[in-house]
């Protein structure tokens, strides 16, 4: 590729398909077309670029000329005064809301200046459908590296020198589960990828995945070749039509260059990888129910007392991790542990991907350094609380998760700090809530949501999540009564203690976090009905 050669680049994630850059890209594609610029100009449809609340968004590379908020009038003067004179167009380009102070540039601007984005940067630079912009900015080559430069064990430990946790809630140290896979007894073993991004408000993984395919699947390759794998899953909702493409397309893209199937690179290591779709369910993102799903089976759990990384898919070792986390595994081979090490906090290392939503003036895309403030999310990067208004509470990880106060909101991003506050990262979801918010309101929203999706096979899940749904129900209705908080304190201990997977077992986290800290609200609920 021709690094001077002048490219369009026009987000096309998920926030930018709403706001209408399907035209953008049209009007781009007909101007080019018109003026006979196919040669000279590249027109692509990229990854999100992840400040969703000015899209459409536009960058000219390679001089990275970020236009917001592009409608397809503004077309024909992008390519005669920026593509062609070189001239910026003032009116396009990012005003700051207090100062007035423009900046052009995607790195001089606020949102991105201040984040780290190594795992989501090239999203603006690349065509997803191109294994060649991959390999461009250096892709697979952490890949040549694992496999022509390092024995499996070598992988293994620089992984778990990197201090790498899990990205999608847990926060397990993922070399020691790797380490689990490769030591079970079994031969075959299995390595998945879980793309099953399914929380209302999380639209991170997909902005990752869709936009730089190839960067999860080295990843996985790397993986697999340090547990001893040779079969790779990639599991996925059935509703991403977009990220479906992009992602036949990486694979096939990946055979054809010799970096999937048998002996890649010359290296000995043969894996294949397949991808399958979820049936439309939440419950089919839990470990045990994803892979009895790969089995064909219905997606229901089982008990959480089997390891799944010893005795998972068909019963044999696997070991599934979810797609940000295998988009680090490249980044840590190629520029090693004591890198990834210098980033983050004592015990939370490396970058977050963070997707925030809610009263939130910048609904958006993040990549911060672990550690980062949670003022600095909600303000820096997400502009702080529309219309004048404070902000109340955040709440971490969907219906699963849990919500601190405002007065906590000092605190830095890590998985253990948040743990002891009552909340949880989960894979990245951060919903703000500002102070007109009922927090009763939203406890039953969440539960509502869970009461659809359990999958009924254990009583306590099925039918207590029913009844605390009901005392809540009637709480908001002014309808509450004495002895409703104990309640569902009980109800809560009993599903916590006797549900049969981790969603059951997760269900009661959003209600006790918000017991925890706007106790007094459940309170007044019932005060003023009676
Ligand atoms: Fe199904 Fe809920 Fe039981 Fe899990 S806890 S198996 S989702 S009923």
């Amino acid at each position: 590729k021709d690094p001077d050669k002048p490219c369009i680049a026009i987000c096309a994630g998920i926030s930018c398909l709403g706001l209408g850059n399907g035209d953008v890209i049209s009007a781009f594609k007909e101007e080019i077309r018109k003026r006979s610029l196919e040669a000279e100009v590249d027109v692509i449809a990229t990854g999100c670029h992840g400040f969703c609340e000015k899209g459409p968004i536009v960058v000219i590379n390679p001089e990275e000329i970020c236009y917001l908020e592009v409608k397809p009038e503004d077309v024909p003067e992008i390519i005669s005064q920026t593509v062609i004179e070189k001239k910026v167009i003032n009116r396009l380009v990012y005003t700051d809301p207090l100062s007035g102070e423009k900046a052009t540039h995607m790195s001089e601007i606020p949102f991105y200046k201040n984040q780290m984005r190594v795992l989501i940067g090239h999203n603006s630079k690349i065509n997803p459908k191109s294994i060649e912009d991959y390999l461009a900015m250096g892709g697979y080559s952490a890949l040549a590296k694992a496999l022509l430069g390092m024995s499996p064990v070598q992988v293994l430990d620089e992984i778990k020198k990197a201090n790498l946790r899990g990205r999608g809630g847990g926060g397990f140290p993922a070399g020691s589960k790797w380490e689990t896979t490769r030591n079970a007894p079994e031969e075959v073993k299995y390595v998945i990828v879980n793309a099953h991004e399914g929380e209302p408000g999380a639209f991170m993984d997909r902005a990752l995945f869709q936009g730089n395919p190839h960067s999860v699947l080295e990843g996985l390759m790397i993986g697999a070749y340090a547990i001893g794998s040779h079969q790779g899953f990639i599991y996925t909702r059935h509703d991403t039509p977009e990220l479906r493409k992009n992602l036949d397309i990486a694979l096939a893209q990946a055979e054809e260059y010799g970096l999937l199937g048998k002996n890649i690179l010359g290296s000995g290591f043969d894996l294949k990888v397949e991808v399958h779709f979820d049936v439309g369910i939440f419950v089919s993102g839990e470990s045990s129910a994803l892979m009895r799903s790969i089995e064909g089976k219905v997606p229901e759990p089982r008990p959480k007392y089997i390891r799944t990384s010893v005795s998972g898919i068909w019963d044999r070792p696997s070991n599934l991790n979810n797609v940000e986390t295998w988009a680090n595994v490249p980044l840590i081979i190629s520029r090693g542990s004591e890198w990834y090490n210098s980033i983050g906090t004592e015990r939370s290392k490396g970058t977050k991907l963070i997707s925030l939503s809610g009263h939130v003036c910048n609904s958006a895309v993040v990549e911060v350094p672990m550690g980062t403030s949670l003022r600095d999310i909600v303000y820096d990067f997400g502009g702080g609380i529309p219309n004048g208004k404070k902000l109340k509470a955040i709440h971490f990880g969907g219906p699963m998760g849990g919500t601190i106060p405002e007065s906590l909101i000092d605190n830095p991003l890590d998985f253990d700090v948040l743990s002891k506050l009552g909340a949880s990262m989960g894979a990245g979801d951060m919903l703000m809530m500002d102070e007109d918010t009922c927090l009763v309101e939203v406890a039953r929203y969440f539960l509502d949501f869970l009461s659809g999706e359990s999958c009924g096979k254990c009583v306590p899940c099925r039918e207590g999540i029913r009844q605390m749904l009901n005392i809540l129900t009637n709480m908001t209705k002014g309808k509450g009564v004495e002895g409703d908080i104990e309640l569902l304190e009980e109800l809560s201990e009993v599903i916590g203690e006797a549900a049969l997977c981790s969603l059951g077992r997760s269900v009661q986290k959003p209600l006790l976090s918000m017991l925890k800290h706007f106790r007094d609200e459940f309170e007044a609920h019932i005060k003023e009905q009676r």
